[in-house]
């Protein structure tokens, strides 16, 4: 797998390309995964650049497993878009949109974490009701592993009765909407909407596979570079399906930095 600043010729050549579109996870990939998701925060360097980039580009994005708006505190820039929730949600100047559809479940989601509630408690485990999704979290846990099946257990028969579907990510187990929505799918109709001829995605978890595999479909409008942030806890889709590598955060602020210094003394697009 190619060593993405090894690679940057490749990077110039889609910068070069209009509109062009920026698009970053925001755990694990500008913000370092933390014990908890009240305690992670934004890179102050990656921050920085993506403020530039904003000004610069045609158009920067967020694409996150937080609520959008959350996403948008955390990141901190109005100049952004924020689609939240792994694509049932977007911010957008100050408003938030949700996926048609996607408000029938969340009650259904409400129900589904009370009964897991209700069934199990298991010290250590943090759960996120994020309204359209749901993220139960086990890295406090003792026994990541013994953590996992028990919550799976619950878990399986509750999500299958209320149509959501279970994905699992960095020491998290994540609940959607049965929608045939991800970030793929969410990222591809921003790309389609803003007419993008050229795009980037860094992600570091499964979640963000669904767009490295989105931007290798056959007879795309746009040409894409699929980047997988790479660390201890990266799953073997991410390395395998991205196109190139970063390791780590570190390597995301010395990424971003080169696209400033890259963009900032063309004229604005
Ligand atoms: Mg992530």
């Amino acid at each position: 797998m190619p060593y993405l600043l090894d690679h940057f010729d490749a990077v110039k050549e889609l910068l070069a390309l209009h509109p062009f579109g920026l698009f970053t996870d925001v755990d694990g990939t500008i913000s370092e995964i933390a014990p908890s998701p009240a305690e992670a925060r934004v890179s102050p360097v990656c921050r920085g650049s993506l403020t530039a980039l904003a000004k610069h580009l045609d158009l920067v994005a967020a694409v996150s497993g937080r609520s959008a708006a959350e996403a948008r505190e955390m990141v901190g820039i109005d100049e952004m878009v924020y689609i939240g929730n792994h694509g049932y949600e977007r911010w957008v100047g100050g408003n938030t949109e949700l996926i048609p559809g996607v408000e029938d479940y969340i009650i259904g989601i409400k129900a589904v974490i009370d009964e897991f509630n209700k069934r199990i408690s298991i010290e250590g485990v943090v759960i996120e009701n994020k309204g359209p999704t749901a993220s139960i979290h086990y890295r406090r846990c003792r026994d990541h592993e013994a953590a996992l099946k028990a919550i799976m257990a619950a878990v399986e028969e509750l999500a299958e009765d209320s149509n959501l579907k279970i994905g699992l990510g960095k020491l998290v187990v994540e609940l959607r909407p049965l929608l045939g929505v991800s970030k793929g799918t969410a990222v591809v109709s921003l790309i389609e909407e803003r007419s993008l001829r050229g795009a980037i995605y860094l992600g570091d978890d499964l979640t963000d596979v669904d767009v490295f595999v989105s931007f290798h479909r056959e007879g795309l409008p746009f040409k894409g570079l699929a980047v997988g942030i790479v660390g201890e806890e990266t799953a073997p889709q991410v390395v395998r399906e991205a196109d190139c590598t970063l390791n780590g955060v570190t390597d995301v602020e010395r990424f971003l930095r080169q696209i400033v210094a890259e963009v900032i003394d063309r004229p604005a697009a």
